[in-house]
């Protein structure tokens, strides 16, 4: 990650500088906005690795379906938890996901 490289260039030019003591408040601010970057920066590719996502599945009677998978899957389930649902059909209207209990119609 060329992002984490350039972070870690940052904070050792901050410790370099920072031997200058005029300066040490502004510099040490300068290190905790740095420290967030790099947490918010970690939380980015982490989310990345997470759901990757390569293409919205799509939705038919508002459940979703997949390409390679028959039946019509609960959304709910799916956006939360990655895990393909099938839904249970009540009537002719209206259907019912037997994990987290959703009605889709
Ligand atoms: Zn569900």
């Amino acid at each position: 990650m060329t992002i984490f490289k350039s972070i870690d260039q940052a904070k050792s030019l901050v410790k370099q500088l920072s031997k200058n003591k005029s300066d040490e408040l502004i510099l040490r601010s300068i290190s905790k906005e740095l420290e967030s970057i790099t947490v918010f920066a970690r939380q980015l590719t982490d989310e990345t690795v997470l759901s990757p996502s390569p293409s919205k599945p799509e939705i038919k009677s508002g459940c979703y379906i997949f390409a390679n998978a028959k039946g019509f899957f609960c959304p709910n389930c799916y956006d939360n938890t990655g895990n393909k649902v099938a839904t249970k059909r009540l009537n002719s209207k209206l259907r019912v996901c037997p994990e987290c209990r959703a009605s889709i119609k």
